[in-house]
């Protein structure tokens, strides 16, 4: 191995996912030279196997739904979905799972791209092939996340689905066992049974997405099973084989299932057991734990951000951090010294903590941001949670006949700032962001009074939440 000077750089990442690509944006903007390396797609799991695919595999599902809520459109949208025509589209949306706009992208900006699986070899060093390259600044890891797969006896020879075939499958198979409670479970079991498939979605918990309050789990699972779904909690698979094609499960209670194909979304595992990290004295295969300029505990070069450093496995929230480690890169770079303790500094991931959005495209959508009120007490927090049927809301009405929906906000009765809200029913996603610039910028809430929403929109559930905290 050579090292050129040409294989110098201020910074280098690891990891062209969104994050990856974030952080060489804005470093490459503070005018620091940026190398990025990429082992398979320039783009990442989010393009190619995560957010585009699904929710292009969801928004069809979705609108029909919605459609099916309104007399006079109801009629029209009895038939089902063309399912050829909802992947061809899915497949224009990851560009084929081709790189070329992307990598177009990266070129515009000025960041060097290296192919192959990029290895730390030492402190500010990466090796990719037989290239070395060195930073001056920073080295960045944005590897994200693999699907975890649990530790079933011969389940590799049962060729199970992961995130990866749930969002790129060519057709939808006959019977599908969906695996898990959490986000991805619900949403692909949401697009498969709608796309053609009879979903069995095996929980092991007492309900779904068990880190929301608990009604969006509640109007979730009812949901699916009134789109036909058989949803089964408190159910873990026990066995899983596979004979002549078909999967044969058998659940801890003794069920036998038949299924074309199974689904496991029971969590991630982050993507560091093969990039060096015992050269620089850190656990291969680890989380990489952070601190709010995303740089690694115990080193003054190395950052970790996005999905790998397990703060919030989202992709705004990733590009968020990366947003923030650039600018700190570019400070620190430029010798200016960081203000972590200014909660508004854009070199402090303060969002983390207590204030991530997230939507679950199912249907009903389930919005949140904050924490729930489990969370918030579990936290110290003196709060109380507002609770209100979003049917009541004119423009709930109006948007769907029979709209089921529900609200929750949770109050810190010491500081009357909201500590977090959630939103679950059709059309809620878009919703979520009011209540984002409330928790995050803590709104006092006598002000809220003052924030008007238009009439008749959903938003108006903050009306009736306000008045529901302000009556009892
Ligand atoms: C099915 C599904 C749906 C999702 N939907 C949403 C959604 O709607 N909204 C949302 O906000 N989030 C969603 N997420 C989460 C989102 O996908 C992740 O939070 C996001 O992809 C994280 O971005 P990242 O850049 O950290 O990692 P990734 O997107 O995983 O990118 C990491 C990149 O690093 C590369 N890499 C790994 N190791 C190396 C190495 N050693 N050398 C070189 N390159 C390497 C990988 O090939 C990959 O390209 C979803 C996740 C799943 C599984």
């Amino acid at each position: 191995m050579t090292e050129t000077e040409s294989n110098l750089y201020d910074v280098v990442v690891l990891g062209a996912g969104p994050v990856g690509e974030n952080v060489a944006d804005r470093t490459r903007a503070a005018g620091l030279t940026t190398a990025v390396v990429e082992s398979e797609l320039v783009g990442g799991e989010c393009s190619y196997w995560a957010c585009m695919p699904s929710k292009a595999l969801l928004r069809p599902v979705i609108a029909r739904a919605d459609a099916r809520r309104l007399p006079g459109l109801r009629q029209a949208v009895q038939g089902p979905l063309d399912t050829e025509a909802v992947l061809a589209r899915r497949d224009w949306y990851t560009g084929d799972w081709t790189d070329d706009g992307q990598v177009d992208w990266l070129k515009s900006i000025g960041a060097d791209l290296y192919r192959g699986q990029g290895r730390l070899t030492g402190p500010r060093t990466v090796s990719v092939g037989d290239q070395v390259l060195t930073a001056r600044h920073a080295v960045v890891v944005a590897t994200g996340t693999r699907a975890a797969l649990p530790a079933l006896p011969g389940l590799a020879e049962v060729r199970p689905w992961t995130s990866r075939e749930a969002t790129s499958a060519r057709s939808a198979p006959g019977r599908l066992v969906v695996v898990g409670g959490g986000v991805v479970a619900t949403e692909m079991a949401t697009a498969w049974q709608a796309l053609g498939s009879q979903v069995t979605l095996l929980v092991r918990g007492k309900g779904l997405l068990d880190r929301m309050e608990p009604f969006a789990g509640e109007l979730v699972a009812e949901a699916l099973a009134e789109a036909g779904a058989d949803v089964r909690t408190g159910t873990s698979v026990a066995s899983v084989t596979r004979t002549d094609g078909v999967v044969q499960v058998v659940t801890d209670t003794g069920e036998r299932i038949e299924a074309d194909e199974i689904l496991f979304a029971v969590g991630r595992a982050p993507r560091t057991d093969d990039i060096g990290l015992e050269t620089v004295g850190l656990e291969p295969g680890s989380w990489l734990a952070v601190d709010d300029s995303l740089r690694v505990d115990g080193t003054d070069w190395l950052y970790a951000v996005g999905d790998v450093n397990h703060r919030a496995l989202l992709t705004h929230q990733g590009k968020y951090q990366a947003r923030i480690a650039g600018a700190a890169i570019a400070a620190r770079a430029a010798g200016t010294p960081l203000a972590q303790a200014d909660p508004w500094s854009a070199h402090s991931a303060t969002a983390d903590h207590e204030s991530v959005p997230q939507v679950v495209f199912t249907d009903p959508e389930a919005a949140s941001v904050g924490l729930s009120l489990a969370e918030a007490e579990a936290a110290g927090h003196r709060v109380r949670a507002v609770d209100v049927d979003m049917s009541s809301v004119a423009g709930a009405g109006l948007y769907a006949e029979g709209y089921k929906g529900r609200a929750r906000m949770v109050v810190d009765l010491e500081r009357e700032i909201l500590r977090g809200v959630t939103f679950v029913g059709p059309g809620v996603g878009e919703l979520v962001h009011s209540a984002t610039v409330a928790v995050v910028g803590q709104v006092p809430i006598a002000r809220l009074w003052h924030a008007v929403p238009s009439y008749p929109t959903i938003s108006e559930v903050w009306l009736r939440l306000l008045e529901a905290f302000r009556d009892n």
